[in-house]
């Protein structure tokens, strides 16, 4: 496979939306982790959100669809599960997208058992802010949206309702 090839496979399974958040691709999540040829195999691997989140089956669905339309015979989708995902694997453009759709983007993920960081500061809960207005006076009315990754929150300040996408 050519070089020129793999780019294009690259684009092409960047692009592929994610199901449960149409407005950011699997590249704006960070579950896009590697597109590579092997033997003239197409391999691409991906990483798990939120665990059990039904949507990766559709994405590799979605991503070897998509793929071979563009001329890739064979493509593997592989899943690896380590590292795991985090939700700070979500890019800047991610971020931007999720607050230009309404939804807050999450917060940096909680510390994981591994290396102490070297901070002496408190667990922070900070504020989730109102994608619209920007507002902090805001409120959780629910722990789940439409779906487990999702929490329902309201704003004070506009009163309009918004989802938060949950830190992990
Ligand atoms: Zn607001």
């Amino acid at each position: 496979m050519v070089t020129a090839d793999l780019r294009t496979a690259r684009e092409i399974a960047a692009a592929v939306p994610d199901p449960e958040l149409p407005m950011v691709t699997v590249a704006d999540l960070g579950i896009l982790r590697d597109v590579a040829a092997e033997d003239g195999r197409l391999v691409v691997t991906i990483t798990p959100t939120y665990s059990g989140c039904p949507a990766l089956r559709e994405i590799a669905h979605d991503l070897r669809h998509r793929l071979r339309q563009a001329g890739f015979a064979e493509v593997t989708v592989r899943t690896a599960l380590a590292p795991a995902w985090s939700s700070d694997w979500i890019t800047a453009e991610g971020h931007r997208k999720l607050r230009a759709a309404g939804l807050a983007p999450p917060h940096a993920a909680p510390t994981r058992p591994g290396p102490v960081p070297l901070t002496l500061t408190a667990i922070r809960h900070e504020p989730v802010e109102c994608p619209r207005c920007g507002s902090a006076d805001t409120t959780q009315t629910a722990a789940f949206s439409a779906t487990a990754c999702k929490a329902l929150f309201r704003c004070e300040t506009c009163l309009e309702p918004f989802e938060y996408l949950k830190e992990i």
